[in-house]
């Protein structure tokens, strides 16, 4: 199939893999990784400079999170730190009892953790969610008993958007005793405030790369008082519960990205989701396209249907021909595409799952490049539905004549 409308740039809609570095965070970045490239742990003026550098940045973002600078611990990225908050706090705790309690919608770096210290004799709960991907307070709530020690929960969805009722569900889980409470903000951070004191959380992960900051750099906010087992041993490094010399120039340039994005986060918020509004009326007009995830409760840059009738895979490659990057719900294995677990959870069979398009907005879309969007996605899965139609009719392609 050959796409008829090419934009003149591709348009980038798929911001909840990753963003672009933003300048302000390459441009603090870039002194640590030419002249003042010291190890932190050095005694000397490179050293020094480092470790200024790395104090810095630990303190900036902590003032962001409404943190103290000790609760930060930098990691390689969101799933170091979600394996180190869930695996040291169970370890930590197992001597209380071992249920884990989770949701369904949890990402892969949450969900298979669990799995994987379900092996080790840990009992894992995963409770169910509603069709927008929202947990029930009271379902959650029930899953908790008295050998529980650690629940995970995320901020946002990444493949939907919804946003989880938080306030609530965390009351509850407060009403037990002894229960750490971590939080998967890797979605949410770029879009809403994160608040730790507010949030009430006890280990909080972030993710630099989602809110425009550089790759392999992420951090895990850990209430001080909060008992959790280091998983990367060796040096003393980040209070000796992550060992390993610092990536400082991916510290500074996530604190920088950070302190920008909650600068800019109610202009961002709002101008988002008004162009992402514009963008899911044009794309719901197609006929027999529905939109999954919460209506309202979702994150401003979160667009996100299903397509009947033609295969997600099929679509975001045809709108790669056509100048617009997104992504499909599904992850795909090694040659067969699985539906995703996040719509399996909200009641989607397996067919109407392989429908999925993720489309997400960021700060650096701009009006003219929506409106493209507008109307190039429409046109690319109605031409996608065609191609399908006449290859299920016609599938050795005898009556094309080529
Ligand atoms: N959690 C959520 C909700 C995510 O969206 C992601 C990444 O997509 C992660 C965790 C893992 O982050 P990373 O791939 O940066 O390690």
């Amino acid at each position: 199939m050959r796409p008829r409308r090419i934009a003149a740039m591709p348009i980038y809609l798929d911001n909840a893999a990753t963003t672009p570095l933003r300048r302000d965070a390459l441009d603090a970045m870039l002194p640590l990784l030419g002249d003042d490239f010291g190890n932190p742990s050095s005694v000397h003026g490179f050293g020094r400079r480092a470790r200024g550098a790395l104090d810095e940045a630990r303190e900036r973002l902590a003032t962001g999170l409404n943190a103290q600078p000790r609760e930060i611990i930098f990691t390689a990225g969101g799933t170091e730190a979600i394996n180190l908050a869930l695996k040291g706090a169970a370890w930590a705790g197992k001597a209380r009892g071992g249920r884990l309690v989770t949701t369904a919608v949890e990402h892969h770096a949450v969900l298979y953790t669990l799995r994987h210290l379900e092996k080790f004799g840990f009992e894992l709960v995963v409770v169910p969610v509603d069709r927008y991907g929202r947990v029930d307070p009271e379902q959650l709530d029930a899953a908790i008993n008295d050998r529980t020690i650690l629940v995970s929960l995320m901020l946002a969805n990444n493949e939907v958007g919804t946003i989880q009722p938080l306030p609530e569900v965390i009351r509850r889980i407060r009403a037990h005793k002894g229960i750490v409470i971590h939080l998967d903000a890797v979605q949410a951070a770029p879009y809403m405030a994160i608040d730790t004191r507010e949030l009430d959380v006890d280990m909080l992960s972030l993710a630099a790369h989602k809110f425009e900051g550089p790759k392999g750099i992420g951090a895990l906010y850990v209430r001080h008082g909060t008992i959790m087992l280091p998983q990367v041993h060796g040096g003393s490094q980040e209070r000796y519960r992550r060992a390993g010399t610092e990536n400082v120039a991916g510290a500074v340039g996530m604190a920088v990205a950070y302190e920008l994005t909650r600068t800019e986060q109610a202009v961002t918020a709002p101008r988002l989701a008004a162009l992402r509004d514009r963008l899911r009326d044009a794309v719901l007009a197609v006929p027999n396209v529905e939109l999954t995830g919460h209506p309202r409760k979702r994150l401003p840059g979160h667009l996100s249907v299903i397509v009947r009738d033609a295969e997600g895979e099929a679509v975001v490659q045809n709108l790669d021909l056509a100048g617009v990057a997104v992504s499909t719900g599904s992850a795909c294995t090694t040659g067969s595409t699985e539906p995703s677990h996040v719509l399996t959870a909200l009641g989607y069979p397996d067919e109407e799952a392989r429908g999925s398009l993720r489309i997400t907005l960021g700060r650096a879309n701009t009006d003219h490049e929506i409106e493209q969007a507008g109307r190039i996605i429409p046109e690319t899965i109605l031409q996608t539905r065609t191609a399908a139609l006449a290859i299920a009719a016609d599938p050795l392609g005898e009556q094309v004549g080529a």
